[in-house]
């Protein structure tokens, strides 16, 4: 099977199960675990921060950042396709309470204008005041999509104006990195908190890292162990997550090869599908609109001929590509799916 449908079905290697065998570990909620306190502190200097909570997920990752954020009467504002409004199963408003608003963006692009529209000041005591603004890079839902460096320094701005702060959800920050040859520190800076997954493309098993001042990551820790999440000898996890940085992150501009050579193929059969510039990093869109096939008839013809694909609504499918699927699959699947997906002549 060449499985298509994310980057996080990748495995851990031979290499990266030693690195977890020999790692040094302790208890975790003593603070006492030496491979990930150092994993913590070395991320967090990566990502300009003084601090680093080493997560189960991503999704915990982002909501206990986001409850530091926003308080009671204050609200949150963020794109509506966002992972943390689309994808974390309403978790800001089940476990924090935060209310959000969304603006609506290009293939989940920030939107300087309607953010500007959206911010509530603080007014009264009866009318919300918006407290912050959370930014997805890349953009998973708009397709890989990298947010322009300048729009993120206005956003810093415009958000120091107005006197909001700001969370990044860098699930895949790994990759506008690495695309854009910003330097990791340079994103991070802009963001009062930043999350990071290292078990998208990075391709460790387990594991996401909160980063943000050290007051911001104490109260986090205490969040953490509030909501279950305190672990003890997870630094067999931080080793492999410390492995992967360390040995696969050039490795992403493969994925992002592959996903040029799979947009292109299927641009190729019926433009209408996807548009190859807009798979900027290692995620291609595929908008069934116009096409013959719906999601499930698309899903269960390509399984049929052993491509994976991820269904993202009726309409729309999606194609991740990451370290565990070779070039010459990646040729296999292009051919599969342009072939399912070739617009019949003269229509
Ligand atoms: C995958 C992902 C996350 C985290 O997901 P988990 O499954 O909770 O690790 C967060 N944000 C984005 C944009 C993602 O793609």
């Amino acid at each position: 099977m060449i499985d298509l449908r994310s980057d996080t079905v990748t495995k851990p290697s031979p290499a990266m199960r030693m690195a977890m065998a020999q790692a040094e570990v302790g208890d975790d909620v003593y603070g006492e675990d030496p491979t990930i306190n150092g994993f913590e502190a070395r991320v967090a200097k990566l990502l300009g921060h003084e601090a680093g909570l080493f997560c189960s997920s991503g999704s915990q990752a982002n909501q206990l950042g986001l409850r530091l954020h926003v308080r009671a009467g204050t609200d949150l504002l963020t794109e509506w396709t966002a992972h943390i409004v689309r994808a974390e199963v309403g978790a800001a408003a089940r476990l924090s309470g935060v209310t959000t608003r969304t603006w609506r963006g290009e293939r989940g692009l920030v939107d300087l204008a309607q953010i500007d529209e959206l911010i509530a000041p603080r007014f009264s005591p009866y009318l919300l005041a918006t407290a912050a603004i959370a930014v997805e890079n890349t953009h998973n839902f708009g397709g890989g999509t990298i947010q322009p460096l300048p729009v993120l320094q206005q956003l810093r701005r415009l958000a120091d104006e107005r006197g909001l702060t700001l969370h990044l959800d860098g699930a895949r920050l790994w990759n506008a990195h690495i695309e854009t040859g910003v330097p990791l520190e340079i994103y991070g800076r802009l963001f009062d908190t930043v999350s990071v997954c290292f078990s998208k493309g990075l391709g460790a098993p387990v594991g996401s890292m909160l980063v943000g001042s050290r007051e911001a990551i104490a109260q986090a820790r205490i969040d953490r162990k509030m909501l279950g999440g305190g672990m003890r000898q997870a630094g067999i996890l931080a080793a492999a997550a410390e492995y992967a940085l360390d040995h696969h992150l050039p490795d992403l501009a493969i994925d992002h090869r592959h996903a040029q050579i799979l947009a292109a193929a299927i641009a190729d059969a019926d433009p209408r599908v996807t548009v190859p510039e807009h798979s900027e990093t290692n995620i291609v869109v595929l908008d069934l609109a116009h096409s013959a096939l719906d999601t499930n008839s698309l899903v269960a013809a390509a399984a049929e001929k052993s491509v994976l694909v991820s269904a993202l609504g009726p309409r729309l499918a999606r194609l991740v590509t990451h370290r565990d699927v070779t070039a010459e699959q990646v040729d296999q699947a292009a051919d599969v799916l342009s072939g399912l997906l070739r617009a019949p002549a003269g229509g």
